[in-house]
């Protein structure tokens, strides 16, 4: 089936689809993706210190480190968690965790220690890894568990300071050594969970989403589908994000590209790395893409950046005035947008010919094997081409659901496994999808994810706040920031900056609330929820 089906109102995907081993055969993701060649070919480079690791090493390191976890004692379901900015390792540790049946979780290395606290109490990893530079945070967050961690680089006496973990193990080390004994491969079924990321979805705080090894299959098919294969291409947005996860740490390496991986974004330590290194793609969050679309003249003055043919944006929106300006810019670089959520383990519509780029404005078509619908948020009623209204899906690569929250799971995938976007979008009648706004509370920063009910928990908690609300502001730069309405107690002067400097302590940079509005009241329905789309109106009216 392909194209609209007015009889089921259901959207079918027009692409070719994608192959899946039978859902049944014992298989995990890694033992896929390493069964493709590429050997000899260089997988990954660092393009800070040039150390390059071919696919030989790659697979070899995966297996060594997975030998070495074995023995201390990480088995089938274990949860382990990551703290590490970008590096050629971070795949080598998620595969080799995700090899044993065990459950990587991805934290964002720009976060608080009372965010990774969260994270921490939420996952129970039996296992860390990060760098010596973040193992404070950890332990900080970490407080008396004295969590396992193994060092990713080389340790410049961390043990003294950090209190709240207890190193067991140096990467490099586990990546020379010989395994010592041999452990009885446990099977994995397709649908065990293999990464936990976290994400808010459409409501509430940050949950964690259960992705499968066959929702990772899945998405190395959409990839090999959309992409050839063994060119090269620069990592610049956190691995932590099912973006790049998926893409970058996963099906990249499963279709033989080259990476260059740079800890974090700066520009011109990716534009140098353009030059150096000659990627063929580049994968951009949109505020990426307005940067470069900004500094277009310097750039193309004082860089090399004619090997690029692709940039892959996605995250967020990006506006036909932003893709416009850039193809002016940069006229022989096309701009693939997709869309994705850390719930669909990534891309479920996208682009994948020039044609289809032309498409301003649009996500593209719906990824292969992907179902859709077009739910009016108001009465539930289906509706058809053209019309706007939420965005159901169904797909391979939908999350198994949210870890230990059967409540939430619940609100969002259905019993006929159709998963609530929480975006409110139309399919047109060739079955280009475009995202027209978020219903969810969801704010995006950055490209990452703010949670508003995080926010609204912290400032309820201040003595002198009766109530408080957080919604998104607009920003040409930044895509959204979070503002936040707030009624203060009776009698108290509290300020903005005396908010916003109280809820700047306590998290990561891009969750800071850059405005502060007071109200008498914040408007609720009868059942008490904050009516939000009533609070943009207001501040829409007022900017
Ligand atoms: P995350 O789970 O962090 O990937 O965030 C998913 C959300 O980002 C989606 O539900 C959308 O609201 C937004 N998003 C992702 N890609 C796009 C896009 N191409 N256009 C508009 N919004 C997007």
């Amino acid at each position: 089936k392909s194209g609209f089906c007015e009889s089921n109102s259901i959207f079918y995907s027009k692409r070719d689809p994608m192959v899946l081993p039978p859902p049944n055969q014992h298989l995990d993701v890694t033992t896929f993706i390493s069964s493709q060649p590429h050997r000899g070919k260089t997988a990954l480079v660092d393009a800070v210190t040039g150390r390059c690791l071919s696919f030989s090493e790659l697979w070899l390191g995966v297996k060594r480190v997975a030998a070495c976890l074995y023995s201390l004692g990480v088995r089938k379901r274990d949860v382990v968690i990551i703290l590490s900015p970008n590096s050629i390792l971070y795949p080598v540790v998620s595969l080799a965790v995700m090899s044993l049946g065990a459950v990587i979780t991805t934290a964002n290395p720009i976060s608080t220690s009372g965010e990774i606290a969260n994270q921490l109490h939420d996952s129970l990893p039996v296992l860390a890894f990060t760098t010596c530079q973040l193992v404070s945070k950890l332990a900080a967050a970490a407080s008396a568990s004295k969590l396992p961690v193994v060092l990713m680089d080389e340790n410049n006496g961390v043990e003294a300071q950090a209190e709240g973990v207890k190193i067991v193990g140096s990467l490099e080390l586990m990546m020379e050594s010989e395994p010592s004994e041999s452990r009885a491969k446990q099977r994995v079924n397709q649908d065990d969970t293999a990464a936990l990321l976290y994400s808010s979805g459409t409501t509430g705080k940050s949950k964690g989403v259960m992705i499968t090894h066959r929702n990772l299959i899945a998405l190395v098919q959409t990839y090999r589908l959309r992409f050839g294969l063994e060119q090269r291409t620069v990592c610049t947005i956190p691995m932590c994000h099912v973006f790049s996860f998926g893409g970058f740490a996963t099906s990249l390496i499963a279709l033989g590209w080259t990476t260059m991986v740079l800890p974090k974004f700066e520009m011109s330590k990716l534009l140098s790395a353009v030059e150096t290194h000659r990627p063929t793609h580049l994968t951009l969050v949109p505020p990426m893409v307005v940067a470069m679309v900004n500094g277009a003249k310097e750039i193309n003055s004082k860089y090399d950046v004619s090997s690029l043919h692709t940039v892959v944006a996605g995250g967020a929106p990006l506006s036909r005035e932003v893709i416009e300006k850039f193809v002016k810019n940069y006229p022989n670089v096309k701009v693939l947008q997709g869309y994705g959520l850390t719930e669909t383990t990534a891309i479920v519509a996208t682009m994948f010919t020039k044609e289809e780029t032309e498409r301003y404005g649009s996500s593209g078509l719906l990824s292969p094997n992907v179902e859709a619908k077009i739910v009016d948020p108001d009465t539930g009623r289906l509706l058809g081409v053209d019309q706007t209204g939420e965005l159901w899906l169904r797909s391979p690569t939908v999350m198994k659901g949210y870890y230990k929250n059967e409540e939430a799971t619940a609100e969002t995938i259905d019993s006929e496994g159709w998963l609530k976007t929480g975006d409110l979008c139309y399919i047109d009648c060739e079955g280009f999808v475009f995202v027209v706004d978020r219903l969810k509370e969801l704010i995006k920063c950055n490209g990452y994810q703010v949670a508003p009910a995080e926010l609204e928990a912290l400032l309820l908690a201040h003595p002198e706040i009766d109530d408080a609300a957080v919604i998104p502001i607009p920003d040409e730069k930044a895509g959204q920031y979070p503002m936040a309405y707030i009624v203060r107690k009776a009698g108290s002067n509290l300020s903005e900056s005396e908010i916003m400097g109280f809820v700047a302590k306590q998290v990561s940079r891009y969750k800071k609330i850059r405005k502060v509005v007071f109200l008498g009241s914040i408007p609720k329905n009868p059942s008490g929820k904050i009516l939000r789309r009533e609070l943009k109106k207001l501040t829409t009216s007022k900017l």
